[in-house]
């Protein structure tokens, strides 16, 4: 089956567990993609590259001018920082990105705090869908949810599809999850709710495309429910 993968993290990363290095170029996640049958893919920023998500950005948006047909490039903004809303015409309208993706922990902000309503103001006006890091603390789809009830025609990705985001999924039309480390039952119980609602992401390089994929093939849902998971979710979204 032809797969589309909501979640990859493309370039240089910082240090990172001392067994393993997110570090990957174009080219080579390229060749990944065809070896794992992937076709097309939303790419953003690693996590840890400290103030350089502008630099970043650039890389992307290098990339996806490199290979247009087969990516579509997310930035990274600190919200903190007191050039964010700048970055965040840049990044869509200076470099041509499609969405945004968030990380509440790692950039360390509460999504509902009144000081980040100017950003996503802005995010909203710019018309670029975020995908979330959604899990505990900072990230959790509570937090989430509220951003995504102010602004409803933004769709919003709750990243790893967790038990805490499966009731997210009835909340609110502009919510989707997608499928990296989660389990098949939460996947069962999400199509349940909404199949439409549902990508599948691989969090590759930090998670392998071999386990990622068994998830949703592991599931008891209906080929049909796959199919939509894996690639007409995706294409419904974003061609
Ligand atoms: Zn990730």
């Amino acid at each position: 089956m032809k797969i589309c993968d909501a979640h990859v993290h493309l370039g240089k990363s910082g240090p990172w567990q001392p067994y393993a290095n997110p570090t990957i170029y174009v080219d080579e996640l390229i060749r990944l993609f065809d070896k794992c049958n992937v076709d097309q893919a939303i790419v953003f920023p690693n996590p840890n590259v400290g103030d350089k998500y502008p630099e970043m950005n650039d890389y992307i948006a290098e990339c996806v001018n490199k290979y247009p047909r087969r990516l579509i490039g997310f930035g990274r903004v600190d919200p903190r920082r007191e050039d964010a809303i700048k970055e965040l015409s840049r990044i869509k309208k200076g470099l041509g990105l499609t969405g945004l993706k968030l990380h509440p922990m790692v950039e360390c902000f509460r999504p509902d705090h009144p000081f980040f309503k100017k950003f996503f103001q802005k995010t909203n006006k710019l018309n670029l869908p975020i995908l979330f890091h959604s899990g505990d603390g900072f990230s959790s789809p509570g937090l989430i949810l509220k951003i995504a009830k102010n602004y409803p025609k933004l769709p919003i990705i709750l990243g790893h599809l967790r038990e805490s985001a499966i009731n997210a999924l009835k909340e609110c039309e502009n919510v989707y999850v997608e499928t990296s480390g989660t389990l098949p039952d939460f996947l069962e119980l999400s199509v349940d709710i909404d199949e439409d609602k549902i990508l599948f992401g691989s969090d590759v390089p930090y998670y392998r495309y071999p386990t990622q994929i068994a998830i949703v093939e592991a599931a008891e849902i209906s080929q049909k429910a796959k199919r939509k998971i894996f690639f007409e979710n995706f294409q419904k979204m974003f061609s």
